[in-house]
């Protein structure tokens, strides 16, 4: 069983440290920065064994390099963002797996946000460490990946096991919920979630991780089948990809 330890970082961004009790390993995802890494890690005695990056974007990689210099850590990332993940040792591809200990971290392939994004996912310990792919009640916006792409990576994710918890790295929550009411407004688990979110967030405090089941609830980027996101859009009965690039657009300009 895996430990996690969130780091809230910069403005919104979440970094989290996954630990093995029995062998001692230890992997930080998404390093932003080093500093509040290095000082939890010294805090728990931990050593740091891997950094793992679900994408290359700055706010995702710029404690890599400064890491490795200072531990004895190995930079793991996806293969096809080599060029462009700083410091990186190990390119690993969608099925390949990282293992703390006897635990195994498999890689997910999810591209959309950018081409190359990637995101770990342990079975045993029912973790989901999601990048900028999933977030609570939203979705990564694209970059250099396709609006088909996000929504076939949102598939693969919506089907994992419901009680799975989803670890995004930004807290987004509030304006994804507000964004999700406008969508389906008549939506009672959003309605409640949001209750729920809002007072959290009053008291500063995160609203991550959400669970693949709550998702599949309230967010209307895994609910593009639903009719009342269809009504919504006005493409009742359309096509899943279409329904979802609309959404996609909608939130781009909301
Ligand atoms: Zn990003
Ligand atoms: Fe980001």
């Amino acid at each position: 069983m895996l430990t996690v330890i969130q780091l809230k970082v910069l403005e919104d961004n979440y970094i989290y440290l996954i630990h093995d009790e029995v062998s001692g390993e230890t992997a930080v995802v998404d390093p932003a920065l080093t500093q509040p890494v290095l000082d939890e890690l010294d805090k728990k005695g931990w050593r740091l064994t891997y950094v793992l990056n679900t994408h290359h974007h700055w706010d995702h990689v710029e404690g890599n390099l400064e890491l490795k210099n200072k531990t004895d850590c190995k930079v793991v990332a996806a293969h096809a963002d080599w060029e462009r993940v700083p410091g990186i040792d190990q390119g690993v591809n969608d099925g390949d797996a990282i293992f703390l200990g006897e635990n195994k971290l498999q890689v997910i392939a999810t591209p959309g946000h950018t081409s190359g994004h990637i995101v770990y996912y342990s079975a045993d310990s029912e973790a989901l460490f999601c990048g900028d792919t999933l977030f609570v009640m939203g979705c990564g916006r694209l970059f250099d990946g396709t609006a088909e792409q996000l929504y076939q990576s949102l598939q693969t994710l919506k089907a994992l096991p419901p009680e799975t918890r989803v670890y995004c790295a930004h807290e987004y929550t509030e304006a994804n919920g507000r964004f999700a009411l406008s969508i389906e407004p008549d939506n009672k688990q959003l309605q409640d979630k949001m209750l729920t979110v809002r007072q959290l967030r009053a008291e500063q405090k995160p609203t991550v991780p959400s669970t693949i089941e709550l998702e599949r609830a309230t967010n209307p980027f895994f609910r593009v089948d639903s009719l009342s996101v269809q009504q919504t859009l006005g493409l009742l009965g359309e096509n899943p990809v279409r329904v979802f690039t609309e959404l996609r657009k909608r939130k781009d300009n909301w």
